[in-house]
């Protein structure tokens, strides 16, 4: 297993996410919990040391499910991650509540990592607000020792993220985005790590595999890699990639069962990063599987054409996420932020907008695909 330092840790490479356990009858809150106590101890065998679960997971039996597979473990072997369910407004103010919970669910008294879960359009209002208290809170347990290292996990824009680093950057140790080839440039990954950067703040990695999307590749691109490099099995090529960025720290998956595990763990028993040119076929492939979403450029010149206001380029990113991700809740969470008449179904069909777009798009019918998309 690679191990990368973090302040004075040792940290596996990879961490197992408890957030796709092995399910029974296909229903997500139940686990089957000897399956996943396998996993951890094929991963605890293995050398990885970091846990990642959360409040919300499998409907709230991963926290359980993961602590009592730990407690096996003696409690300086393993580094258990959990995290603050800010996702949902009504738990703001349950900072203190939930958190004692989780120590409870968790079985142990302190948490090596805990972030705020989830910050994005919809929620950093009220994590920022001072009423709820969230963030003097988790300082006043880390002060006290019962968390031990503090950071945030983000699905929102490069500016939602900013406005919580100029807030509290200062005190977030890591953060934890969503990085992959595809979303490099797709969901400004790139962007975000630099900002990050700038901030010293270390990159965990969810999604590497953009939830399993990258698994396969058809096959004149997995030919293309294989001629690259024959022994490289094509979700390795996804683990390379993070490689291959020094600001990557940790890279969670979410592994459903023992095998999945197992080829992960072979990749990260080697630290093999791309040369430019595996680079540049990578992400030529990603802009290959990028074709046919929509070239916004957020240009801005059709935004105030528009007679219901609406943010265009903003509604295009999240157009391009929920269609090429074929749904999902990231699109949903972030219009859940914008009033209703500036959703994609507030749109008139006027088309005063494409008459200005130097990409030609047809926001009209994107918009009234979108809205259907939403609605389904
Ligand atoms: S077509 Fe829709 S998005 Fe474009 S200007 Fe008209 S209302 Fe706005
Ligand atoms: S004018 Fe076209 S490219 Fe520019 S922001 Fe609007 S939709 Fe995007």
């Amino acid at each position: 297993m690679v191990y990368r330092d973090f302040q004075d840790l040792k940290l596996s490479a990879l961490g197992m996410g408890a957030m796709r356990l092995p399910v029974i009858d296909g229903d997500d809150a139940r686990i089957d919990e000897a399956a996943a106590e396998q996993m951890v101890a094929y991963a605890m065998e293995h050398g990885v040391n970091y846990y990642d679960t959360a409040w919300g997971y499998h409907n709230g039996n991963s926290e359980l499910v993961m602590g009592k597979a730990l407690s096996k473990y003696p409690r300086d072997k393993f580094y258990l991650a959990t995290k603050f369910p800010g996702y949902d407004l009504s738990n703001m103010p349950k900072v203190k509540e939930i958190f004692e919970k989780q120590l409870e669910k968790c079985q142990v008294e302190y948490f090596d990592f805990y972030l705020f879960h989830n910050v994005c359009e919809m929620n950093i209002d009220a994590y920022l607000d001072e009423k709820y208290g969230i963030f003097e809170y988790l300082m006043e347990q880390k002060k006290n020792g019962r968390i031990r290292h503090l950071g945030f996990s983000a699905h929102g824009s490069y500016d939602v993220m900013k406005r919580f680093l100029d807030a509290y950057g200062e005190h977030m140790e890591f953060c934890q985005i969503q990085l992959n080839y595809i979303d490099w440039t797709f969901q400004d990954a790139k962007a975000k790590v630099e900002l990050l950067k700038e901030h010293n703040i270390p990159v965990w990695v969810m999604e590497p595999l953009r939830g399993g999307k990258l698994a396969t590749l058809p096959e004149k691109e997995t030919a293309a890699l294989k001629a690259l490099r024959p022994d490289e099995d094509i979700p390795a090529w996804a683990f390379r990639f993070l490689q291959s960025i020094p600001e990557v720290t940790m890279v969670l998956s979410g592994m459903s069962n023992v095998e999945q595990m197992k080829a992960n763990i072979e990749t990260f028993e080697t630290d093999k990063p791309l040369n430019e040119k595996e680079m540049r076929a990578l992400l030529s492939i990603a802009d290959g599987m990028l074709n046919g979403t929509l070239p916004c450029t957020a240009c801005h010149y059709c935004v105030s054409h528009c007679p219901k206001g609406l943010d265009i380029p903003n509604l295009l990113e999240l157009y391009n996420e929920h269609s090429f991700t074929g749904g999902g809740f990231i699109a949903p969470m972030a219009l859940s932020a914008v009033p209703e008449e500036k959703w994609p179904s507030a749109c008139i069909g006027c088309r005063s907008c494409e008459k200005v777009c130097p990409q030609q798009i047809k926001i009209s019918e994107a918009m009234a695909d979108f809205a259907a998309k939403l609605k389904g």
